[in-house]
């Protein structure tokens, strides 16, 4: 469906600043694409190149083979819903998604008869005539939706969707979404850096640092092995030490850890998942200090410090048995949750 071959965006003075910096990317017909990365990461450049409102300094979009230079935006077939989907104040729920529709000249009747579909399809039946302004902030993203869809664009695009909104109605919104583009089978390349949402809504996730592809992969695969250090500090993974690997085990600042045996020799970091991070009796393991504790909802999050050396690290601990802070802890590490980054 869409094809980027070494997509180069440049800005600045000398256009030296690289927004988008050889990005070669696929996304397959049906699938729901989800690109994550910091702010600044080239993100929405992006969206706006496949669209045709920032043009390439090099490289090609293409879209069903046919490469996009010289086509204009509003001939290109993809629909684009912005971080802030402003709706038009002067129009109702209505006229906000019959928009498209107008532009492309679509009789009354027909209109009509689709913006009904559309509404009912994003869980607003009848809401036609209401004013924009009587919409809560849930209902107005819904609005933009179907605005976005109604010209059944070959491919939806959607920038920071739902940034706008407060995390419950978020995530509810995430996971109706993906069932609704499941079941009409639309194209999605979505962008955001939220690794929640990404997570929920993605098919697979392609993460995004410096105007750089820094990993795709599925949500599992990218959140079980990480491909460098950028991605698992991205994903909120802090527990991350230098390592030297000889078989079967890792020198690191908090003692020899277990790799499998197949990891090559030499300099690498190790992820340690805080699940890994197992609290042992005082005398055992790596003897720790419990710094702080949050309460996760599922589990605590338990701060160690080394009484030692090395820096802090963090275990995930069952509600139940988490210690306070001060208590000492010995610490040993799972095998199964250290991940071994290049
Ligand atoms: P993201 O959406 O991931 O936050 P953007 O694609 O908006 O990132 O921006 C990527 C980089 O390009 C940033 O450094 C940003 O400042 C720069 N940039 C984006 N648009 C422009 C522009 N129109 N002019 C100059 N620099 C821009
Ligand atoms: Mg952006």
């Amino acid at each position: 469906m869409l094809n980027l071959d070494q997509a180069t965006v440049r800005f600045g003075r000398h256009r030296a600043l690289r927004a988008l910096d050889g990005v070669t990317l696929d996304v397959a017909a049906h699938d729901i694409v989800c690109v994550l990365g910091p702010s600044g990461s080239g993100k929405s450049t992006l969206l706006r190149a496949v669209a045709g409102l920032t043009l390439l300094d090099s490289g090609r979009v293409l879209l069903e083979g046919h490469d996009q230079q010289g086509v204009p935006p509003h001939r290109r077939g993809v629909g684009l819903m912005f971080q802030d989907h402003q709706l038009f104040p002067q129009h109702d729920a209505g006229g906000n998604v019959a928009f498209g529709l107008r532009m492309h000249g679509t009789p009354r009747r027909e209109r009509d008869a689709r913006v009904a579909e559309l509404l009912d399809l994003v869980g607003l039946p009848g809401a036609e005539r209401r004013a924009v302004g009587t919409l809560s902030g849930g209902e107005q993203q819904r609005v933009a939706l179907a605005r976005a869809l109604a010209p059944r664009p070959r491919l939806l695009m959607l920038d920071e969707p739902f940034g706008q909104l407060d995390r419950t109605l978020r995530e509810r919104l995430v996971t109706e979404l993906r069932d609704l583009f499941h079941d009409l089978g639309t194209t999605v390349l979505a962008v955001t850096h939220d690794q929640g949402e990404a997570f929920a809504l993605a098919d697979r996730v392609v993460v995004m640092a410096d105007g750089r592809i820094a990993q795709t992969g599925s949500p599992l695969d990218v959140w079980r092995h990480p491909a460098d250090t950028f991605v698992a500090r991205f994903l909120g993974f802090d527990n991350i030490v230098p390592a030297t690997v000889t078989t079967g085990a890792a020198a690191t600042p908090w003692g020899k850890l277990p790799v499998p045996e197949s990891t090559p020799h030499g300099a690498c970091h190790l992820l340690v998942r805080p699940a890994g991070v197992r609290l042992v009796p005082a005398d055992q393991g790596l003897a720790c200090t419990v710094a702080a504790r949050t309460f996760r909802g599922t589990h605590v999050a338990v701060r160690l410090r080394p009484t030692t050396e090395g820096p802090p690290l963090e275990a995930a601990c069952a509600l139940r048995d988490a210690p306070g802070p001060g208590d000492t802890v010995g610490v040993a590490f799972d095998e199964q949750d250290i991940v071994v980054l290049p």
